[in-house]
């Protein structure tokens, strides 16, 4: 069974001003398609052919690695967004952010920061172990929590095309803009 596109879950143009129309139409209508694309063309033949992305994520190497995290990893970005999101996170997961980070601003800061200087391209995640204590973590290219048993809560695309046409160069105006964007309600159900 082929691999599809999952829908964006809201309008192209949702996420304006922070992320523009013409950002999502590159980055989702024509990355992540890309990475569905070559995932279909790569799996057939292979023990991947039937597998779900989690068991891709887990166990493949080179291209269907590459391009099966992709797919899951931007399905996720776009499931941590929304319009008029940002704010705070409350309940549970705000009480274990102050448990394991101080103060939500330390976590926030910590996050960016990952987010910043992760070399290259990569994602930042915000993440919980088998214990359910949260961590942020880096991963450089496709890299994904979840082949090392990490549990994703959030992530923050930082390759290039995830903000180049619209900020250029300056990755930290993006980070900034992306909390203006992050669905809390989203990743509270996730803890
Ligand atoms: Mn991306």
């Amino acid at each position: 069974m082929a691999f599809e596109l999952p829908a964006l879950p809201f309008a192209m143009d949702a996420l304006e001003p922070y992320i523009s129309k013409k950002t999502l139409e590159f980055h989702y209508g024509k990355h992540h398609q890309a990475y569905v694309n070559n995932l279909n063309k790569l799996v057939p033949g292979t023990v991947f052919e039937d597998a779900s992305l989690e068991i891709i994520i887990k166990e493949a190497t080179g291209g269907i690695f590459n391009n099966g995290a992709q797919v899951w990893n931007h399905s996720f970005y776009w499931n941590c967004l929304k319009p008029d999101g940002g704010g705070e996170p409350s309940g549970v997961l705000m009480e274990m952010i102050i448990r394991d980070f101080e103060s939500f601003a330390v976590f926030k800061e910590k996050f960016s920061t990952a987010a910043a200087t992760l070399f290259g391209s990569g994602w930042a995640w915000l993440v919980k172990n088998e214990s359910g204590m949260l961590d942020i973590v880096q991963e450089s290219n496709a890299g994904n929590p979840l082949r090392n048993g990490l549990e994703p809560l959030l992530t923050c695309d930082v390759w290039e095309h995830a903000y180049y046409l619209d900020k250029q160069n300056r990755r930290p105006d993006y980070i900034t803009d992306f909390w203006n964007l992050v669905d809390w309600a989203a990743v509270e159900k996730r803890y």
